[in-house]
């Protein structure tokens, strides 16, 4: 009854093919015969899950399954604050999943936060510190040492040139309004706690922080 069905199917890949005359000499289907899904679903497995694996998917492993470290994480994008598992293999990140783990999320990532290996991984990712010089029109690359300095000597200055003690009827301001802070989407909130904590020393009174556009 089953030999029926042994046969050259049109659609049907190759691997997906039984092989001619594949059963045994007791009448029940071979190896390879019973990987046919058609025999598979017709013996009683579910077409829609065992049955309709082929080989090949059940060879295909997580890219998860051969890490050899995994670390905490928490998603870069929002302030929410989702936690990561990150994967690496030989130094590199291979995947980044949801920590089930996480009190915030429970194991769950939004799209963006799915594909944030992306974000580490993308070869157009910048590494190095780019400055382009005032009425320069070409970037140059700067070191981080270099480039967190000319930032302090900035806020300095201007901190400086920009200063109100009181204002024009002697009332107390000690503050600038030469500097301002507007704080992006992957900031949470301990950045922007700490943040908050500089600018105020600061003497900044505009500071302000968006938690999504
Ligand atoms: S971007 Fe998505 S995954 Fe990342 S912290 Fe926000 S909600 Fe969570």
């Amino acid at each position: 009854m089953v030999r029926a069905f042994v046969g050259s199917c049109p659609g049907m890949s190759r691997r997906d093919q039984p092989p001619g005359g594949g059963g045994r000499p007791d009448g029940r289907p071979g190896g390879r015969i019973r990987r046919w899904p058609v025999l598979r679903q017709l013996l009683g497995e579910d077409p829609r899950a065992e049955a309709a694996r082929s080989a090949r998917t059940d060879a295909l492993r997580p890219r998860t399954a051969d890490a050899d470290h995994v670390a905490r994480s928490v998603c870069p994008y929002c302030a929410v604050g989702c936690g990561q598992l990150v994967y690496v293999r030989d130094g590199r990140v291979t995947q980044i999943e949801g920590d089930p783990d996480s009190p915030i999320s429970r194991g769950r990532l939004c799209p963006k936060g799915a594909a944030s290996r992306q974000l580490v991984t993308r070869p157009t990712r910048r590494t190095r510190v780019l400055y382009r010089r005032p009425y320069g029109t070409e970037w140059e690359t700067l070191d981080l040492e270099t480039a967190m300095d000319m930032i302090a000597d900035r806020v300095v200055a201007t901190r400086r040139q920009t200063w109100q003690e009181t204002d024009a009827e002697g009332r107390v301001l000690r503050r600038t309004l030469g500097i301002a802070s507007l704080g992006g989407a992957t900031l949470d909130n301990e950045e922007n706690y700490l943040m908050k904590k500089l600018y105020t020393a600061l003497g900044a009174i505009q500071i302000e922080n968006q938690a999504r556009i």
